[in-house]
């Protein structure tokens, strides 16, 4: 297979380098963050008053962690570390509810998030000849300009399409032979069942490669995706917080994602005790800027569930590498007392070949008792068969939910395009029940 690197002396830098490179840029970046409103008291709580109060990496744990809420708190510019006037650029996360967060970037900011980003899809191999078509959200939301900038640093066409519009999206695919696209995995699935509604065919595209991430999906739905497209799929994790897109990519190996640790140090702890997991164990990511200037963030709880393979890539990077993300430690449902992940009820659904591309979860009462739906979407030539095929598809996927989520679901089956669809992130849960 053949490799590719952006900054071969970075991207395998030797460990010991690596953690020498992340103590200074720690420093670097406590020399940012002191200067913000929010650290100054905050690390002062702590008896940290100056960068030179962390001696090394070890004295990490001895900063707090921050979280989501400290950052709505500091809307708007109470983790800005320097003059407004070297701003050039704000971002924001991409929540509906609330207050959002705020990033500020410098030139500076915006070049070494570029550098990650062109560094990210060069590892998957992408090189100045393709064709990359943009199909997340230009504006706030980091997907868009955030590939986009990465993506004109390594020369290749950029079509910054954005979000919407399949019909159109497909055209240009077709007009102008798109080789790579970055896209959710929900909205990959949508395009595809679109494409002869349109009047195209597979045949009529040119497509190589699709960068998919911004929402979980699984190991299953990946396959699916390059199945259907035949393609391959590489996924990207990022989130606002940290930038966006490029904190963590896959490599042509497609297994787990290397984490840019020049860039970010990464930790893994226990959500309840807050203490580090043992090595490779499963945990919430705890991420801190290295490179950023104007709102440097540390030890942020991401609320994301993941681990870190122990084993090294064949690909020669040092940087580790993260699993999928396997859920978030705020969006566990709680069922008649029994923990449920969407991501499990996904992974299981996607499993069986029958089940097309959208599902929906709901929850609702039935007495006292919580119940739990799970709706989904099946290949239309099912509905014009035997009923007892359906009764019997029904059954299975009730069955293998059970073995996995432990308890027992409904399952309703729907024909395709019946589901509400999304274009940015999926909203698969409907929680209907009342409040206790
Ligand atoms: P935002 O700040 O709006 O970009 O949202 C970031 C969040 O999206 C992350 O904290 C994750 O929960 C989720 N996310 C981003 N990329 C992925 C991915 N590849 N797999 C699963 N979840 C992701
Ligand atoms: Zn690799």
């Amino acid at each position: 297979m053949e490799i590719f690197y952006r900054d071969k002396n970075i991207e395998q830098i030797d460990r010991r380098s690596l953690e020498e490179l992340q103590y200074k840029q720690l420093i670097y970046t406590l020399g940012f963050a002191l200067r913000t409103p929010f650290y100054k008291t905050r690390l002062a709580q702590s008896g940290i008053y100056s960068p030179a109060d962390i001696k090394s990496l070890k004295d990490l744990k001895k900063i707090p962690f921050t979280t989501k809420d400290d950052l709505r708190e500091c809307y708007t510019q109470g983790l800005l570390s320097t003059s407004i006037d070297n701003v050039v650029r704000i971002h924001t996360s991409s929540g509906t509810t609330g207050v959002p967060t705020v990033i500020y970037h410098t030139q500076e900011d915006l070049n070494n998030w570029t550098d990650l980003v062109a560094r990210s899809i060069t590892a998957c191999g992408v090189t100045k000849k393709d064709v990359f078509q943009n199909m997340m959200t230009y504006g706030m939301f980091t997907g868009g300009l955030g590939l986009h900038y990465g993506a004109e640093r390594i020369g290749i066409l950029v079509i910054p399409t954005s979000s919407g519009n399949t019909k159109r999206q497909l055209q240009i695919m077709k007009d102008f032979k798109t080789t790579v696209v970055h896209a959710t995995p929900s909205y990959m699935f949508h395009m595809y069942s679109k494409l002869n509604e349109y009047g195209f065919k597979l045949e009529d595209l040119h497509l190589k490669k699709a960068f998919v991430g911004a929402e979980p999906y699984s190991e299953n739905s990946r396959k699916k995706i390059e199945e259907i497209f035949n393609i391959d799929v590489y996924n990207s994790y990022g989130l606002s917080e940290m930038n966006g897109p490029g904190v963590a990519f896959e490599c042509v190996y497609k297994n787990g994602m290397h984490i840019w640790e020049d860039s970010y140090i990464v930790e893994v702890i226990d959500p309840k005790t807050e203490e580090p997991v043992k090595e490779g164990a499963e945990g919430e990511l705890v991420l801190t800027t290295l490179k950023r200037e104007a709102t440097p963030i540390l030890r942020y709880r991401t609320r994301d569930l993941a681990l870190i393979y122990k084993d090294s890539c064949p690909c020669e990077r040092t940087h580790r590498r993260l699993s999928r993300i396997t859920g978030r430690t705020d969006d566990m449902l709680i069922v008649n007392g029994v923990n449920v992940f969407p991501s499990q009820i996904e992974q299981v659904i996607m499993e069986i070949p029958e089940v097309g591309n959208n599902y929906m979860i709901n929850l609702s009462k039935q007495g006292a008792m919580d119940k739990l739906t799970v709706k989904v979407e099946i290949y239309s030539k099912l509905f014009h068969g035997d009923i007892s095929e359906l009764e019997h598809l029904k059954a299975k996927i009730k069955d293998n939910l059970r073995a996995s989520i432990i308890i027992n679901p409904n399952v309703e089956l729907h024909e395709p395009g019946s589901l509400p669809v999304f274009e940015l992130k999926a909203k698969r849960v409907e929680d209907e029940r009342p409040k206790l």
